[in-house]
This record gives structure tokens, sequence and C-alpha cells, in this order.
């Protein structure tokens, strides 16, 4: 079965084709300035260069209509016929309460996506174009939706309830949902299968940490706790925004800088995290040569960013009354030897030691701990994609 994976942001989208009988990739690309001028499809068929195409795009309808004419190109596609594409996955961000697992699109399944905007109004009418484009180009593939949310459903309500007035909960849903949960899956069932154990009897904290950065709890296979909230806004320092801050701030600077609503939140969520407290960049290798080059502020924020991580691992392990591993993930879970150093620093008394010559490791699996380590470090590349492929073939050779 061949699986279409995509993946619609705003003004972009990602795509990857593959064969699932072999779990192998076919072809794979990227669509960026739909809507704007000067949109561009770069494509990639597995072992050829990548090509540019350049073609006004003016929706996602637009772009998905080149990405399949691009799949069945003659020099540069990777199928003969769009009929050779089985089924099609889409990453749909937000579910809320609604779906703990992936699903069928079905006209009620869109329906209560699009009730789920009001919670992810960047994420989900981008998600929902994406759906509707590939109904309307090609009807007969059957679609799947997989959920950032849907793998954090299983969190007990005092993982998820905030304390604020509970009204709050029952009139808007204001609760946590946590994000990323495609990855944090992923991860943590390569774990497993790299321990040798069944994931029902292990205790983990993954640790996704890329752009946006979130950690999770799993305990005997499900999510327990999550660091991202009511919105991907919450936990950890990330590139650009915030995370964990004293909720009063929010008002004071409002007041002091004269911010509305949009102005707040343009400063939390794009001039924050470590792009804020570095003034450097929000891309971690940019902060890392800037602290190495002396730069006070670069090195104070990725200390502030791996102070925080360690915080999490800690009082999740705490949570779940111990930890059996722990796995980074993400560009610079995956990447970053020095952060990941520094995070498992002072973990030793529960156990977590890094061995300095196993970290020495970037962009594969592998095991960082050392010999004597009681709780075992991994890294593991993530692969949202390949999860929401497999999910997808599950559903449909079960209709
Ligand atoms: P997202 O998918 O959230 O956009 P990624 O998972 O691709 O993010 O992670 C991107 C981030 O990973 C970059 O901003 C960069 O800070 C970090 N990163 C990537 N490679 C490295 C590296 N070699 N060393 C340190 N950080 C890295």
């Amino acid at each position: 079965m061949n699986v279409l994976v995509i993946n619609c942001g705003s003004s972009s989208l990602k795509y990857q084709l593959m064969n699932m009988q072999e779990e192998t990739l076919l072809a794979k690309g990227l669509v960026e300035r739909i809507g704007i001028e000067g949109s561009v499809l770069k494509h990639e068929k597995e072992g050829r260069e990548k090509e540019v195409i350049l073609v006004p795009m003016k929706n996602h309808k637009d772009a998905l209509n080149e990405v399949l004419k691009a799949l069945v190109d003659e020099n540069y596609g990777a199928v003969k016929s769009l009929d050779e594409i089985d089924a099609v996955g889409h990453r749909v961000v937000h579910a809320g309460e609604k779906y703990s697992g992936s699903v069928l699109i079905t006209e009620d399944v869109k329906a209560a996506l699009e009730e789920c905007i009001d919670l992810a109004p960047l994420h989900n009418p981008p998600n929902i174009m994406g759906i509707e484009a590939i109904q309307e180009l090609i009807p007969s593939v059957p679609n799947v939706g997989v959920f950032d949310t849907a793998f954090h459903q299983t969190m007990p309500p005092q993982a998820y309830i905030y304390p604020i007035p509970y009204e709050y909960y029952e009139k808007y849903k204001v609760r946590r949902y946590g994000f990323h949960g495609t990855s944090h899956r992923y991860v943590a069932e390569r774990a497993a299968d790299m321990m040798g154990k069944p994931i029902s009897e292990l205790k983990l904290i993954s640790c996704h940490l890329g752009n946006g950065a979130s950690v999770t709890a799993i305990k005997n296979g499900i999510s327990v706790a999550t660091s991202m909230g009511f919105t991907p806004l919450e936990g950890l320092i990330m590139g650009t925004r915030c995370g964990d801050i004293d909720p009063a701030i929010i008002t004071f600077l409002m007041e002091k800088e004269n911010l509305d609503i949009e102005g707040i939140n343009n400063v939390l969520n794009k001039k924050s995290g470590v792009l804020g407290i570095s003034g450097v960049s929000s891309d971690f290798r940019d902060i890392e040569n800037a602290a190495k080059d002396g730069n006070k502020r670069a090195a104070l924020a990725l200390e502030t960013f791996d102070d925080r991580v360690r915080q999490y691992i800690a009082a999740y392990a705490a949570e779940m009354g111990g930890v059996d591993a722990v796995i980074f993930t993400a560009g610079l879970g995956e990447n970053s030897i020095s952060n990941r150093a520094d995070i498992c620093k002072n973990l030793e008394f529960m156990g977590l030691k890094v061995s300095d010559e196993r970290n020495n490791v970037r962009g594969k699996e592998a095991f960082i701990n050392s010999d004597d380590s009681k709780v075992k470090v991994l890294v593991i590349p993530t692969n949202e994609e390949l999860m929401i492929a497999r999910d997808t073939v599950e559903i449909v050779n079960s209709l």
C-alpha cells in the first residue's frame, strides 16, 4: 500500500509518499508561499536530485494539485498514476477531547475538527483545507486524520485541569491538551523496541526538543503528563515561545508597553524563548556559537533552557514513581551533544548518568547512558510521517 502523508501549515505544506509494505520513502517535498507571490514546490524523488518548481499556487488545493502532478511526472514522479496512491494520512493539530486515536475522515470528523478551530486557530484551518483539497482532487481515496493531541487524551484529570474556575473548562474546554503526540508516541515505541521490553512495562520520559519543545511522561505506554498545555505555548522554553511564566507578567506588560491582545501574543509566541533571552537567534546552533564566543546572554539562554528541561524530567520521574528511560528527539534533542549533557547533569541522584563518549552522537539511534546508569538515556530521531502512515494503513485495512 502506498500512503501519501500530508502536513499543511498556513502557507506551507510538507508531504511524503511511502511504500508501506517495505516502509520506504518514494518521494517527499515541501510547498512554500502558498497564496503568496513566489509559490514554490521543492520535490524530491528518492535517489534523485531535488526539483524546484516555481508555479503560482493561490490556495492549498492548487498546491496539492501540483504535488500530485509531481508525484506522477514521467521524469521525477514516484508512481505511474494517481491510482497507485491508496490512502492519504493527514497531520491534524487539534482534535480537542473528541479523539484519542487516529480516525477515518468522515463528514462528522470534519465537523468535529471545525469545532476545534477556536482552540487552534492557526493550525486547524489549513489542516482542514488539506483534507478538503484531497477529497476534491482524488475523491475515491480514503483519508485518515492523525492528531497531535490524541496521544495525550489518556492523561488523568489531575494532569489536565487548570486551577482556574471549573466553569471555564465546562464552558470553553479550557484544559491541558498537549501536543507533539505523534512524535512522543513514535519515540516511546522505538525506545521499548531498542530496550527489548514491552512498552506496557516501562516508565518513559520523552523530550521532543525542536523549535517547539515538549516533555511527556509515558507510563505503561500511555501519556500521563505533558508540558504543553491548552496551547503549544506552555511548558519548556522554546525557540521563540516563552513556555511557563508568571501569568501576571502578561497584564503587567500589556499595561506598561501599551500592548493589545495581538501585541502580547506576538511577544510571547514570536519574541520570547531563547531568542528573547539571548537576543541572538531562535536557532540553538547560532546561540551555541555565540555562547562559545563569550556572549553571556546566549549562555544564559542555554542554561535557562536546559534547567527547565531537567526540572520537567525530575518532576515527571517523581510523578511516575521512577523512570526507566529518558529519550531525546527532534532537532536539538537529536543533535546537540552539549545541551543533552547539560540537561542530564545533576540527575545522577536519580540514577541517570550520561557517558561523554556515547553522547558524542548526532541524528541516529543510540543509547548514551553510561554502563552504571540505572536509567537508560536514548537518542531517537523522530519520524512523525511514518507514524501517520502506519496509522493510515491500520485504519484503511480495517475498513
Ligand atoms: P521544528 O520541527 O519544531 O521546526 P526541529 O525539530 O527541526 O524543529 O528542530 C529545529 C531546531 O533544532 C533548530 O532551531 C536548531 O535550534 C536545533 N538544531 C538542529 N540541529 C542542531 C545542532 N546540530 N545543534 C544544535 N541544535 C540543532
